[in-house]
């Protein structure tokens, strides 16, 4: 097992106000909101640092959440080699539409690599707010949670030997697969989900990106999209059937497949690149609910997932921890239960308008796909919609760039 807790050993005392389990986004965003005021926590994680410091996902970041890690001291790298982005482009029917969102609302996305942000959380969280993390946990399990003596256990990889934490709160922030839901009484907590039934092979090319924003490719050989993450490295997209074989998708038949879905004329030329990942993703989402159990919370994936469609789920991670962090160090420090108690209900509207939106942009993407002239047919009138009614338009920049005034 991998500490990098100052001072930590196996003598320190198995006792903090609140354990985080899983080192993403989510549970290291709770932990540097509650170490910077102070507050003691312990987070757990089962992967290496170097693996969660490398592992590519996410990039795209909404203004509204790097204003927030920003107030919260987290921003200082993102701010300084974040790109900027104020539009992206649609193409459809052999033609470009460029969308200026920027322009429209004043507002853009910031582009910042997701194991970047991981990187600056884990090194402001262990190596400047000294807070402790262990990584290469095994068999998390919880105890105790609807008490208030909650519990946390977990196998040392290098001893095998299984220690116990005590706690006052538990933060469950690991992910999708991740042990913290299975805490949840099945007899009271309901898991909403929805298929696609597609799948998308989600691929990252060493090379820099073909256009200076994001793409979308609406064809009816299926959807292909680009999401520039730095001047070197570009993830591309491109819809297959649930369960494909990456395998099936040789460097050769990708870029062909890209060249194809992603022409429009007066586009230049796609740059190609070696692909360094290359998997297919389900797209699907869930939404679990009640988020919260006794001294559990839940936070992230954790609690939702939302299909990589909009580019959505890192965002709603982000916004959970915010609101899960100030609430447990509210109720720590001053001891008002006002946030935890409401943090359910503040965390799901905004879940339940992003996973809206993912579902209708969906259907943009995927619709002239679907082999049914109708949905081929409605699909367009929604693109065409996009670009010739300003009412439309403004809508769709809102909840692109999640700015609406209440959620
Ligand atoms: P995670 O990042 O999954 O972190 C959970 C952590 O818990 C992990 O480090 C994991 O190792 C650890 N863990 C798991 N189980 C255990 C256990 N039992 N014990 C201890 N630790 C455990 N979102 C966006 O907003 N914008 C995008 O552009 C975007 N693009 C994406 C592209 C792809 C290809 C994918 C797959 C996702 C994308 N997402 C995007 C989604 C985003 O990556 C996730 O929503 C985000 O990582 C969620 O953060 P989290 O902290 O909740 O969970």
């Amino acid at each position: 097992m991998t500490d990098v807790s100052p001072g930590y050993d196996s003598l320190s005392p198995q006792r903090f106000p609140v354990v985080v389990v899983g080192a993403g986004p989510a549970g290291l965003t709770v932990g540097n909101i509650l170490r910077a005021a102070s507050v003691d926590c312990l987070v757990l994680e089962a992967e290496t640092r170097e693996f969660i410091e490398q592992r590519p996902r996410a990039g795209v970041i909404e203004e509204w959440a790097v204003r927030g890690l920003e107030k919260r001291g987290l921003a200082r790298n993102l701010l300084d080699r974040a790109e900027l982005h104020t539009a992206c482009e649609f193409r459809f029917g052999g033609e470009r539409y460029r969308f200026a969102y920027g322009e429209l609302t004043g507002s853009h996305h910031f582009v910042y690599p997701q194991p970047l942000l991981v990187r600056d959380l884990v090194h402001e969280y262990a190596d400047v707010r000294a807070g402790r993390i262990l990584f290469g946990v095994r068999d998390v399990r919880l105890h105790d949670v609807d008490t208030d003596h909650p519990a946390v256990s977990y196998v040392c990889p290098g001893t095998g030997e299984r220690r116990v934490v005590h706690c006052d709160f538990i933060a469950g922030c690991d992910g999708a697969r991740g042990a913290t839901r299975a805490a949840l009484p099945p007899d009271r907590v309901r898991v909403a989900r929805h298929s696609y039934g597609i799948g998308w092979l989600a691929l990252l090319a060493e090379a820099p990106p073909s256009a200076d924003c994001v793409l979308f490719g609406c064809h009816e050989r299926g959807f292909a999209g680009q999401m520039p993450r730095s001047p070197r490295m570009t993830r591309y997209y491109l819809q297959c059937p649930p369960g494909d074989d990456p395998e099936n998708w040789p460097h050769e038949r990708v870029w062909a497949e890209l060249r194809e879905r992603l022409a429009a004329s007066g586009a230049p030329p796609l740059t190609e690149g070696r692909l360094v990942e290359k998997r297919v993703l389900e797209m699907h989402d869930h939404v679990v609910q009640p988020v919260t159990h006794g001294r559990l919370h839940l936070a992230g994936d954790a609690a939702h997932l939302v299909a990589p469609i909009a580019a959505k789920g890192m965002n709603l991670a982000l916004h959970d921890a915010f609101l899960l962090g100030d609430a447990l160090v509210a109720r720590l420090t001053t001891g008002d239960d006002g946030g935890l108690a409401g943090y359910g209900e503040a965390s799901a509207r905004r879940v339940w308008d992003y996973q809206e939106f993912s579902q209708w942009l969906s259907e943009v993407f995927h619709g002239t796909a679907a082999g049914d002239p109708f949905r081929a047919g409605t699909t367009l009138a929604r693109l065409r919609r996009l670009f010739t009614s300003p009412a439309a338009a403004a809508a769709f920049a809102e909840q692109y760039l999640g700015t609406a005034a209440r959620y």
